[in-house]
């Protein structure tokens, strides 16, 4: 199926520890099986990219790339076989694989060379997503809080869960706090619990 949309403006992780390259990169000519094209409204950042590109997670095999796991965007584009999400809808963009096909990654050129990206990215004014890291949301859900769902939120969940270990029905405090503290795993969540909130 041919791509609606060729050209997209995108922030390039070139060589780390220096500014990304804003620039102008080339869509496939086609949209691949399970593919979805969106248009990126907000897109957050995370600990993750930031180690990336300041080198903390270690030398970078994929330079260059682009960058960016939770967003929030409308639907441009679907490819064959995708039919959780159709064109027009508001979606989520995450990290972590949900409904839907896992397609293959996005094949874009920059300057004429290959440019890595992985399923989802969202540093770019339209990117090509796997079906299985875009979920429809309600068309009036904020999209700024919406992004935080792609990985802070998700994160958080995960923290309260597997490291807090709290139960259903435990009233708490939630605090996402997101810096630049030198760290290698993923996003940076703290949590504060409160034993006698109202
Ligand atoms: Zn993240």
């Amino acid at each position: 199926m041919k791509s609606k949309i060729t050209k997209s403006r995108a922030a390039i992780l070139v060589s780390q520890n220096m500014p990304l390259e804003i620039d102008i990169i080339d869509f496939p000519e086609k949209l691949e099986f399970g593919q979805v094209i969106v248009k990126v409204e907000v897109s957050g950042i995370c600990g993750s990219q930031i180690g990336e590109i300041d080198g903390h997670k270690g030398q970078d095999k994929f330079l260059p790339h682009l960058l960016g796991h939770e967003g929030c965007g409308r639907v441009i584009q679907i490819g064959e076989g995708v039919n959780t999400v159709k064109e027009g809808d508001k979606v989520v963009l995450h990290w972590k694989a949900g409904a839907g096909i896992q397609s293959n990654t996005p094949k874009y050129l920059w300057r004429g060379k290959t440019l890595n990206a992985g399923w989802i990215t969202t540093f770019n004014d339209y990117a090509i997503i796997s079906e299985n890291r875009c979920t429809k949301i309600p068309i009036d859900t904020d999209s700024t809080v919406a992004s935080l769902m792609g990985c802070a939120i998700t994160t958080g969940f995960g923290v309260i869960e597997n490291n807090a270990k709290l139960k259903m029905g435990i009233c708490c405090d939630f605090w996402i706090r997101r810096n630049r503290l030198k760290y290698d795993t993923s996003c940076k969540v703290i949590i504060c619990l409160a034993n006698n909130c109202s």
